[in-house]
């Protein structure tokens, strides 16, 4: 190969790797590594085809790295100039018939500038690359481990004695009954109802400890409220990496694997509960790539088709874990059984869906509508779960909850929340089944933060204090700013 040609290979490489190592850097803590390889395998092999096609017009590379560039950072131009997109493309598949006849006519200029070229895509993979290293570094280990592994100060009994199967089900963006009925006129007690046929006891005025999911899920496993100095962290920081830690080694699962339960998560697809480290057995569907190829393609042109895509995709995560679930109950006990499920959080996918890839009600905080139609399909099938559940044979504990309620109203996390926002977005389902001498101990407010604590109390016999039950508010732009918040019910 000449040498040229070996400098537009070079430049073609390097336009490839940025796109995917700038977004792994900005989710290093989210993305696992077969994911971005994957990633980046794609990346190179559309790196390599652009320079196939264009090395036969044009030799100097100028074409392949202008093709690349174009496609990946697509959505992002597209979004920032607000050029609408067919638009855009012509603009983009117009300018390189420009540029070749530039080219043709100062070819020698071109081709001397390619090393310079080449320099600058190297300077351009530098930034992402140095913050990865970083990242990998200062991940909490040794000494950091310990501080956010000490999130929860609890004695461990190494005796296994065995006890009831438990089943945590946490259902994404589930609001409660009160939220439900005050905020978005919408009345879901028959569902509450059925649980409670059922022999479930209903926490009618429970409320989130948190409003974010990671936050919520670190607290109510490790059966605390966060504290900064314990995660290491402070309340400007944006490091999400101490949090995913604490969420890992959280309290609940150490405590109960030193009890001899064996520890199952059926995987969310989200980061923060895809996999838990600390899990004996993860129930997971395979997809490749997984989302953060999903995020890398969607910065290119190809977004718009992928789009119907995902949404199946998300539809068949809800169906796994609801299926993953009932499986469940042949795992030998005793066990801990973790399910997160990302409904009836958006994308709204159960249910009416025509339309559904180029209309964003369908994928935001828009509709509640889509919402509370997606609620009724997924109590149904969380329904027809539970009665299996409770087919199976043995004694056990089943909560089902709310990690957070719905955003409509605060979706931008503005500000001055309005009590109505608040009171939709901290207002939970959290329903559990367990003996009755365990339901005596629950009340109507109990927050996820002493769920566990009451269950663990009853069954084991341990004397675990009940926290008062609180609410905090942060928003994701500054995640560890808690503001302690009261959320009084509309019209009491
Ligand atoms: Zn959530």
């Amino acid at each position: 190969m000449k040498k040229g040609l070996w400098y537009s290979l070079v430049l073609t490489i390097l336009c490839s790797t940025f796109p995917v190592l700038s977004l792994w850097d900005s989710n290093f803590e989210q993305a696992t590594f077969s994911e971005v390889a994957t990633s980046m395998a794609c990346s190179l092999v559309i790196g390599i085809v652009f320079f196939a096609i264009s090395s036969s017009i044009n030799k100097t590379g100028f074409l392949s790295a202008y093709l690349i560039i174009a496609f990946w950072t697509f959505t992002p131009i597209a979004n920032f100039s607000k050029i609408p997109r067919p638009w855009l493309l012509a603009i983009l598949c117009v300018t390189p018939v420009l540029a070749a006849l530039i080219v043709r006519r100062s070819k020698s200029l071109l081709s001397n500038s390619i090393p310079a070229l080449v320099f600058f895509a190297t300077c351009l993979n530098l930034p992402p690359l140095v913050g990865l290293i970083d990242s990998a570094i200062s991940q909490p280990n040794g000494s950091a481990k310990d501080e956010a592994g000490a999130m929860t100060k609890v004695e461990y009994l190494s005796n296994s004695r065995g006890g009831p199967d438990l089943y945590y089900i946490i259902l994404d963006g589930y609001i409660g009954n009160i939220g439900a009925r005050q905020v978005l006129d919408f009345d879901n007690s028959a569902f509450t109802g059925a649980l409670e046929e059922r022999s479930f006891f209903i926490g009618e005025k429970s409320r989130a400890n948190y409003p974010i999911t990671l936050l919520s899920l670190t607290s109510t496993l490790n059966m605390n409220y966060l504290d900064l100095d314990e995660l290491g962290v402070s309340v400007d920081s944006e490091k999400l990496a101490n949090l995913h830690y604490a969420l890992q080694q959280n309290a609940a699962f150490t405590k109960l694997k030193a009890r001899g339960y064996k520890i199952v998560n059926i995987s969310s697809e989200w980061a923060g509960t895809a996999k838990l480290e600390n899990a004996d057995t993860t129930l997971a569907r395979r997809t490749i790539g997984g989302e953060f190829l999903q995020a890398l393609m969607g910065q290119t042109p190809v977004r718009r088709f992928l789009a119907q895509k995902n949404l199946r995709s998300h539809q068949k995560r809800i169906e796994f874990g609801v299926e993953a679930l009932k499986d469940s109950a042949n795992i030998k006990g005793p066990k801990f059984v973790f399910c997160h499920i990302i409904a009836p959080h958006p994308p709204f996918v159960l249910g009416e869906t025509s339309g559904a890839s180029t209309d964003n009600s369908f994928t935001s905080w828009i509709e509640p509508k889509r919402y509370i139609q997606q609620t009724q399909i997924l109590n149904a099938m969380i329904l027809e779960a539970i009665d299996y559940l409770l087919s199976a044979p043995g004694e056990k504990v089943i909560v089902i909850q709310g990690d957070h309620g719905s955003a409509f109203g605060l979706k931008d996390g503005h500000s001055d929340p309005q009590p109505k926002d608040m009171l939709e977005r901290f207002s939970i389902l959290n329903a559990i089944y367990a003996s009755e001498e365990c339901k005596g101990k629950l009340y109507s407010s109990i927050s996820p933060v002493n769920n566990l604590r009451v269950v663990f109390s009853s069954y084991f016999g341990e004397n675990l204090e009940i926290l008062e039950d609180a609410s905090f508010y942060s928003w994701y732009d500054r995640l560890y700013d808690f503001e302690r918040v009261e959320i009084p019910e509309l019209d009491p």
